[in-house]
């Protein structure tokens, strides 16, 4: 499971400052989640709740802060994000729901960087000029913020 791996890095690592300032507990964990990280939350919070159990970090609490994709257009140099939550609002006022439905659960299937078929077509394309020779430069990384001992 690819969310254990990961949180389990971050845990280990999450540890390890603990320890280095000898912290009798850890109380809150705080990440970035890049939309295109391929992370589903809710395993990364099953995962989370697994590793801590008699650790020093028991009782801590794993934060997730979504960040959106940003989108560098080939064509007009620009740049561009991606909000999943304004692209499903957008979606729903022209009557495109299930479609941006489908690319969601595209993502969290794990499907995205294979390429799927049900992926809306118009997702990478840039906000600026519409092209769609367009680089993912932002959005599929993991960073721990911070962290409360
Ligand atoms: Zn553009």
């Amino acid at each position: 499971m690819h969310e254990f791996s990961m949180v389990n890095q971050i845990f280990r690592k999450c540890l390890e400052v603990a320890r280095q300032n000898n912290a009798k507990s850890l109380s809150e964990i705080n990440l970035e989640i890049g939309d295109f990280a391929l992370i589903v939350e809710v395993y990364a919070q099953q995962a989370f709740n697994a590793l801590k159990k008699g650790s020093i970090a028991e009782n801590a609490v794993l934060n997730i802060k979504r960040t959106p994709g940003v989108l560098y257009c080939n064509s007009c140099q620009q740049k561009s994000e991606i909000w999943f939550n304004e692209e499903k609002e957008k979606a729903a006022n022209e009557g495109r729901l299930k479609e941006y439905e489908q690319y969601e659960k595209a993502i969290t299937e794990e499907s995205l960087l294979k390429g799927n078929p049900n992926l809306g077509r118009n997702l990478f394309h840039c906000r600026k000029c519409g092209s769609s020779d367009t680089n993912l430069i932002e959005g599929k990384g993991v960073l721990i913020k911070n962290i409360r001992l």
